[in-house]
């Protein structure tokens, strides 16, 4: 737990929440500033900064719940489709440092339909030495 942390005060229940689902090691409960009705965060009950952090099988379990969460979207809220995003860092966007998953459904073509412009490199070899460095990176 961290002790400036508001989601490990969520966890806590020493501030309130919309729960959707709990176990032992995660929780879902709903965001209070909504992009679309039915945003719904899900977190690992344990404090963790940003998705590198996690252990690999609390990772896994948090993903797993957020599948859960993106079924009952589809069963319970009738969404056609929905949006699963997820940041790290402040330069990312990321306010709340405490990985969460954002969940977010979709039920009409609208104004949130793209959020990220498509870019360009100046060329394929530009695109090669991106993908150079990644592939030496990756273990
Ligand atoms: P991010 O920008 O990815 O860090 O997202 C943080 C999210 O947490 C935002 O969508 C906020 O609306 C949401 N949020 C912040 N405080 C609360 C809270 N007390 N209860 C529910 N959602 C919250
Ligand atoms: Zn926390």
């Amino acid at each position: 737990m961290s002790a400036d942390c508001i989601f490990c005060k969520i966890v806590a229940g020493s501030i309130p929440s919309t729960k959707v689902y709990e176990d032992a090691d995660t929780i879902a409960f709903m965001d209070i500033n909504p992009v679309v009705k039915g945003h719904t965060l899900v977190i690992p009950k344990k404090h963790c900064d940003q998705l590198m952090l996690m252990p690999p099988d609390l990772l896994q379990k948090v993903i797993l719940v957020t599948q859960k969460i993106a079924h009952a979207h589809i069963n319970g809220l009738n969404a056609i489709g929905l949006n699963i995003a997820q940041a790290n860092g402040k330069v990312a966007g990321q306010i709340v440092p405490h990985v969460h998953f954002h969940v977010i459904p979709r039920f009409d073509i609208d104004e949130h339909e793209r959020r990220w412009h498509p870019g360009k490199y100046d060329n394929i070899e530009e695109m090669n030495q991106f993908a150079e460095k990644i592939r030496k990176a990756v273990h």
